[in-house]
């Protein structure tokens, strides 16, 4: 079986207004394409921040910009078109109640964790640049990055962790610290595999400056080596991304020794055979 959880019907971009694609028209070509790439099930995880509720969580300047859509109703939405009910959610150090108060009270088949953010500066966007606020030295970067990431786990708030590398996003732009990345890697799979959260395989980094799948081959081989399950998601925002280079995802898990996936419902997890 394949799967795609991790996937937005809104771009990024401004001028994208939830009625242009929260819509039926918009949803059938996700379908079209999630049948021609082979994926049985799909899922909806839109960012948080597109929601005035997410402010009830965190007031980040980017967040109140961004925060205008209806969390209820782009459930309902997603429940009445027959998609897993997903989200994209960030963890926020210190706002660990008040997002399990957001989550708790909706209808989730499955939460994705992520880590965008580090105090209030951004991994993967120029604005509030983490690697500014730095001083632009990769230790500092990615010890701050893999904090985050570790306390995201350990937090127990979500199902799977999204793009769990994703300070590689730059790539040759922005290399990483020179020594042997597990010093990083280490301590937040042993918080992943202590709480038991999935880690999710995205091809995304491969339309990104790094040009890679997150995670890392060597990231994915303590996970795997820890016992921690998996997802495979592409993280599109468009329905061309649907199941994106997932044959190359597939060859990378099985080379891993992985061959089960994660499928949610109603938050809770079973194992299907991958592929
Ligand atoms: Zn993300
Ligand atoms: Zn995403």
């Amino acid at each position: 079986m394949l799967t795609d959880y991790h996937v937005h019907l809104r771009p990024d971009e401004d001028d994208t207004p939830p009625e242009r694609f929260f819509t039926d028209d918009n949803v059938a070509g996700y379908r079209a394409a999630a049948a021609a790439a082979g994926v049985a099930e799909l899922g909806i995880s839109e960012h948080i921040h597109r929601f005035a509720q997410a402010l009830e969580i965190w007031r980040h300047p980017f967040w109140v910009e961004q925060a205008v859509d209806d969390l209820d109703a782009y459930c309902e939405f997603l429940a009445s078109a027959d998609l897993k009910v997903g989200i994209e959610a960030d963890y926020i150090a210190g706002a660990e109640e008040r997002i399990e108060a957001v989550l708790a009270a909706r209808p989730f088949d499955y939460v994705i964790g992520s880590v965008h953010f580090v105090g209030d500066a951004a991994i993967d966007q120029d604005r509030w640049d983490v690697w500014d606020a730095e001083g632009h030295d990769p230790d500092r970067v990615w010890s701050r990055y893999f904090e985050q990431l570790t306390a995201a786990a350990a937090s127990g708030l979500f199902d799977v962790l999204a793009h769990p590398d994703l300070v590689k996003v730059w790539g040759p732009g922005r290399p990483g610290p020179a020594r042997d990345p597990r010093y990083f890697w280490e301590p937040a799979v042993e918080a992943i595999a202590a709480a038991g959260v999935a880690v999710e395989v995205s091809t995304a980094g491969l339309r990104k400056p790094v040009e890679e799948i997150y995670p890392a081959a060597g990231f994915a081989q303590l996970c795997v080596e820890a016992g921690v399950p998996f997802t495979l998601s592409s993280d599109a925002h468009l329905p061309e991304h649907v199941g994106y280079a997932y044959d190359e995802a597939v060859g990378f898990m099985t080379g891993l020794g992985i061959d089960r996936l994660c499928v949610f419902s109603g938050r809770r997890r079973s194992m299907e055979p991958l592929g």
